[in-house]
């Protein structure tokens, strides 16, 4: 059967009636009504009913059809025929039915979602849990949301490049490398593409991003955190932290505005029947210092100078909404490329955007003098030589710059509405996860 004619299943409806067609995909469901023979065939386009009637069609395709193993693959060739009471509208009344590949009858999963499954039994199905419709449109979704980035920075001048992800120094204090060996030397997974990233701000290159993986070796299980992730960052000479905060709500902004009419969203099961709102910007804004105070009427103490815990996240959530930014952080808690503030020594001009109980993305000016990093760097127990091929590209003539880095995932899981940051990726790698 030649698949060139193939049609997907959407494609059709009543009004092809009578047109001669070739479909092919999954069998989703068999349905036996003893004088009629219902098939349901999958593809990525949705559903189509397969109707054979007991008589009207040979016998040798009747047996066939009934006996074919759910799952299997198989190609048909038919006409369609205007039908109300079908799912799509039509049906298709088979002339040949071709079984490409039969499935193994014990499935690991079931694909019409009668049965639910846990998450783990799903993952380690993966490929057979794709099939899921509910499934299939956050993949979907998660499609349209990078094209929706790349496309917002395209027409903004931005330039798209790829940093190295085998590297020999670390960048983010706060978690840990994976340690890979590199012929003779040792050599990690990169956490951030936050060293090169910046040493491309003394390139000319001015305003670049980047959307590529991140490896962090988290030690801990949690809904949030990956091993692996996906994080758009983007750095930009000649600007602050407010010109960055200004293109990631407007990022922001753009994807939902990008999604909001995607129709597969109310079949997702996580309350988005109706859509969302697309976030307004400006985003609100909120010192740390304002944070630990309103955190503090909530009855939790946060010393000046710590981290927020996530229940003081969870309160802030309650009182700033759905996206928010928290600015004006001390200086000892954020990384050593901050920009000091103007104002104050203690406190840099990094920011982290906010979702409830989930940090999205976080930023900051960059220190461009060579002698702050340096210093900024030693001060935070690290040793300067390790950065030399960083600290190089500041000692002739570094511009002012500014980024930051958002997690995929996490804009994801946030605006979808998924409890668990797994969700939203195909093959996870999480501290027990390794296969597939
Ligand atoms: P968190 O405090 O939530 O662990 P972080 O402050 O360590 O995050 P950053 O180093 O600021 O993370 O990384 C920038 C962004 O990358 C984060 O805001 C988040 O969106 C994403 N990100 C970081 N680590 C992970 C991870 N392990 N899994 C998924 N996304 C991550
Ligand atoms: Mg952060």
């Amino acid at each position: 059967m030649s698949m060139r004619r193939r049609r997907y299943t959407d494609e059709l409806s009543a009004a092809n009636d009578g047109e001669r067609v070739c479909i092919a995909g999954w069998v989703h469901e068999k349905r036996d009504l003893g004088g009629v023979f219902f098939l349901i065939l999958r593809d990525f386009g949705g559903l189509a009913q397969v109707t054979l009637h007991r008589g009207d069609v040979d016998k040798e395709l009747f047996a066939r059809a009934k006996r074919v193993p759910r799952e299997s693959v198989v190609a048909i060739e038919g006409r369609v025929k205007g039908e109300e009471k079908a799912p799509s509208g039509y049906e298709i009344i088979p002339e040949r039915i071709e079984v490409l590949n039969e499935s193994s009858q014990i499935l690991p999963l079931d694909t019409t979602d009668k049965v639910g499954a846990e998450l783990d039994t799903r993952l380690d199905a993966r490929f057979m849990d794709l099939r899921r419709e509910r499934v299939k449109h956050i993949f979907i979704i998660r499609s349209r949301v990078l094209r929706a980035i790349r496309d917002f920075f395209n027409e903004r001048g931005f330039m798209e490049v790829n940093t190295p992800k085998i590297v020999s120094a670390a960048t983010e204090g706060g978690t840990a490398l994976f340690p890979i060996s590199y012929f003779e030397r040792e050599a990690f997974l990169n956490q951030s593409p936050q060293l090169y990233k910046q040493m491309l701000m003394a390139s000319g290159f001015d305003r670049v991003y980047e959307i590529g993986p991140i490896f962090r070796a988290e030690e801990h299980d949690t809904t949030k955190h990956l091993n692996e992730a996906t994080s758009v960052d983007i750095e930009v000479a000649f600007a602050t932290e407010e010109d960055v905060m200004s293109i990631l709500e407007e990022l922001v902004a753009h994807v939902y505005t990008q999604i909001a009419d995607y129709p597969g969203l109310s079949r997702l099961g996580t309350g988005l029947e109706e859509g969302f709102d697309v976030p307004k910007v400006p985003f609100p804004r909120i010192t740390y210092d304002e944070a630990i105070e309103l955190v503090s009427e909530s009855g939790e103490q946060i010393e000046w100078g710590e981290d927020l815990s996530a229940s003081a996240e969870h309160v802030l959530g309650e009182t700033m909404g759905e996206h928010y930014f928290i600015i004006e952080w001390p200086s000892a808690i954020k990384p050593f490329y901050a920009q000091p503030s103007p104002h104050r020594s203690d406190i840099c001009t990094a920011f982290d955007l906010m979702h409830p109980r989930l940090e999205l993305a976080s930023g900051s000016q960059r220190v461009h003098s060579y002698e702050l990093l340096r210093a900024n760097i030693e001060s935070k127990g690290l040793s300067a030589d390790d950065f030399e091929f960083y600290l190089d590209a500041f000692r002739y003539g570094m511009p002012p710059h500014a980024g930051w880095g958002l997690g995929v995932e996490r804009l994801l899981m946030s605006m979808l509405r998924v409890d668990n940051i797994r969700e939203v990726v195909l093959f996870p790698r999480d501290r027990r996860r390794l296969v597939p």
